[in-house]
């Protein structure tokens, strides 16, 4: 008996049947613009094999002007048409489904040629689009239709509509982006007249044995999006119009209240899917922030929904579903919603990958394959470098030992996780400590090694982390001073008026900590207060009357920097924004360009630029150091001293701009190759 009974169900669709109730989500990773066909093959594949019913690609635009940026993948051309054969023909070889989403992006598209309803540029992109006319909707229809039927030619089990996310069908829903007043504007009978006459066209090109799944927006969460009563009516023609199942758009691109950030609460808008229960026929998909076995199940036997979509879990564990199937969900690699490795990759022109799996999307390159001759590996550092190079090297099958002066796995993770809005990081360190207590591995907790300790192993890994940069301002060892270690490991006390020096991603993370007692990321009515989300039956989009009502600041706190560009510049490019919203809603001052003259009794003297101007006290009861980190790397250099060449990793090898993401990828190729 399992423990996802509703999760784990078949969906008979009528002409064929899924063999569980979980999609994975729409990603763009970039893979289908290497060209690189066996590469996006494998990775489709890989998911297959690990027992996800249905997947959905990445867009593919249905014509050049509705491409996501000048380049974007479609199926254009025969030779487009035979190179995607090759990916569907490796997905059903390994017993999956998988279908194409057509995305065609409207005034989203970073391109000059790009087109909407009535001309209103985005706020997110620079060019203003061209007004479609009559025969320029017409266009886009067969341009939408006719790329179905290449999905159908290409072997494709079906094709995603994309209606939502505030992409061009979207666009056409409601008046804020839609001012026209022919039959394709006014009235909302007109204004979904694209979307229908779309899902229409779709089903009589691929006739009735091919899934048409239409993705419509439930909540906008942007001002004049569309009414709950909309909503229901749009669905209610979607299904006449003949498609085969309604998944869930949450929130418009430019929308400026998250909906997949790591802070955004588990499950946070299945309650919206919920309503359309029952409205229509055809089977609903509920999304966003369902990253476990344990939430999915929950959501479909509460009513939710008849499927649940998941997305960039997938990247972090293609066997999800398969883990979940056997029994051992507490294998499954979670996805922590942190966007560091997918979205920013996206956004920044990179191929997407995973924090937490490197091998995601690099399944032809990043291959981990047993050892033919085994050695032992020493491993000095429990943290992300440390952890992901004993786990691979323990699978390859060497016999590793891993040592932490603390006691604990997990390194900086450890306080990663007491931020509030990363709750999502215990998840992560409960993992590894799951994975090495599973595995081979001999752990030495609260071990100092020593070379001589070392001497003995064949190789020696150095992930010894780092250690807080030492600012040396006059004043830095009174008693009013705390680093974040201090803060966030200690729970150091703090007074209530605080001045953090420096403000990269830890200066954010400890604001975040300082200001909020209560985390809104665990109590989902806290967190829709907070950042303004209502039931859209009771305000257009469900923006919530006068936006955001934030919980009053635990402290008053002063974030500051030396650089004197804006705050949270180099913060993650789709989450940055998130960080410096929810600081600004809580009364954070920030303060750029400034030197530090000094600390005293009174607080923080500061000036102003090169000429040192504006001097002046910050009044404070504590300053906290967040200046950044240098290398630990003192047992890397005692044993290069005495003739060893440990490899050296993580922060110990290059503390500036570490991350995780980069402690794991560099730790886990280590471990490949050793
Ligand atoms: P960081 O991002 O390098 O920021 C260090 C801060 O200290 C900067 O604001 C810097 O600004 C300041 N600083 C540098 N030298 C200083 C000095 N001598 N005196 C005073 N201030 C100084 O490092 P971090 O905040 O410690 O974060 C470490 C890594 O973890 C980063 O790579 C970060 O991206 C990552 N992280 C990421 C997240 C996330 O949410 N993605 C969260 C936490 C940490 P000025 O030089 O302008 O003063
Ligand atoms: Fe999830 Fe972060 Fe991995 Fe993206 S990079 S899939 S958000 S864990």
């Amino acid at each position: 008996m399992t423990d996802y009974p509703h999760l784990l169900a078949p969906l008979d669709l009528g002409f064929t049947t899924l063999k569980n109730r979980v999609l994975m989500g729409s990603m763009h990773t970039g893979l289908e613009e290497t060209k690189d066909w066996d590469r996006v093959a494998e990775f489709y594949a890989t998911r297959a094999r690990g027992g996800v019913a249905l997947m959905v690609t990445g867009g593919m635009a249905p014509n050049r002007e509705g491409g996501v940026f000048p380049g974007a993948a479609g199926l254009f051309s025969a030779e487009d048409i035979a190179n995607h054969k090759i990916v569907t023909d490796r997905v059903h070889d390994a017993g999956g489904k998988i279908a194409m989403q057509i995305l065609h992006a409207g005034r989203y598209a970073y391109s000059p040629d790009c087109v909407s309803p009535s001309g209103v540029k985005s706020p997110i992109s620079p060019f203003p689009p061209k007004e479609l006319d009559e025969d320029g909707i017409e266009k886009q229809i067969a341009d939408i239709a006719t790329a179905a039927s290449r999905a159908q030619d290409a072997g494709y089990d079906g094709v995603e509509i994309m209606g939502s996310e505030g992409y061009l069908l979207n666009q056409f829903l409601v008046t804020h982006t839609n001012k026209r007043e022919d039959r394709w504007g006014g009235s909302y009978e007109n204004r979904m007249r694209l979307p229908v006459e779309v899902v229409k066209r779709v089903r009589a090109a691929v006739g009735s044995n091919f899934i048409v799944i239409y993705r419509l927006s439930m909540i906008d969460l942007i001002p004049n999006g569309s009414t709950w009563d909309e909503v229901v009516l749009l669905a209610k023609e979607i299904e006449k119009a003949g498609a085969t199942i309604i998944n869930t758009g949450i929130g418009w691109h430019e929308a400026r209240i998250p909906t997949i950030a790591t802070s955004v609460p588990r499950r946070a808008f299945t309650w919206v899917t919920k309503k359309l229960m029952g409205e229509v026929s055809i089977p609903i998909i509920t999304s966003n922030r369902i990253n476990t076995p344990e939430t999915g199940e929950d959501v479909l036997a509460e009513g939710c929904a008849d499927m649940v979509s998941m997305a960039r879990p997938f990247l972090a564990d293609p066997h999800f579903v398969a883990k979940a199937e056997a029994g051992a969900p507490d294998e499954i690699a979670p996805c922590i919603a942190c966007n560091q490795a997918c979205l920013d990759h996206t956004f920044g022109g990179k191929i997407s990958t995973c924090l937490v799996n490197p091998k995601a999307c690099f399944e032809t390159e990043l291959v981990v394959t047993p050892t033919t001759s085994a050695k032992s590996v020493a491993i000095v550092g429990a943290g992300p470098a440390g952890l992901s190079a004993a786990l691979t090297a323990a699978e390859r099958g060497h016999k590793v030992t891993l040592f932490d002066k603390s006691h604990e796995l997990g390194g900086q993770l450890n306080m990663a996780k007491q931020v509030p809005g990363k709750e999502e990081f215990f998840g992560l360190v409960d993992w590894y400590k799951t994975m090495v207590s599973k595995s081979s591995i001999t752990l030495q907790l609260e071990t100092e090694a020593t070379p001589s300790m070392l001497s003995d192993f064949d190789e020696v890994v150095i992930a010894t982390g780092v250690l807080p940069r030492d600012t040396k301002i006059d004043g830095q060892d009174g008693p009013n001073v705390v680093s974040y270690i201090d803060v966030l490991r200690a729970k150091a006390p703090v007074g209530k008026r605080v001045a953090i020096i420096g403000a990269g991603g830890i200066g954010f993370d400890v604001a975040e900590y300082l200001t909020t007692d209560d985390s809104p990321t665990i109590d989902l009515d806290a967190w829709m207060e907070e950042w303004g989300v209502t039931d859209p039956a009771l305000r257009r989009g469900g923006v919530a009357e006068g936006g955001a009502k934030p919980e009053a600041p635990a402290r008053q706190v002063t974030l500051l920097q030396r650089k004197s560009e804006k705050l949270g510049k180099r913060l993650g490019k789709t989450t940055g924004w998130i960080h410096r919203a929810a600081l600004q809603m809580k009364g954070v001052t920030m303060i750029g360009g400034v030197n530090y003259e000094r600390i005293d009794a009174h607080g923080l003297h500061v000036s102003d630029g090169e000429a040192r101007e504006n001097p002046r006290v910050i009044e404070v009861d504590t300053i906290v150091m967040c200046a950044g980190q240098v290398p630990l790397r003192s047992l890397a250099d005692e044993l290069i001293a005495i003739g060893r060449t440990p490899h050296v990793i993580g922060g110990a090898d290059v503390a500036a701009e570490l991350d995780a993401k980069r402690a794991i990828n560099q730790g886990t190729r280590l471990a490949a190759s050793l």
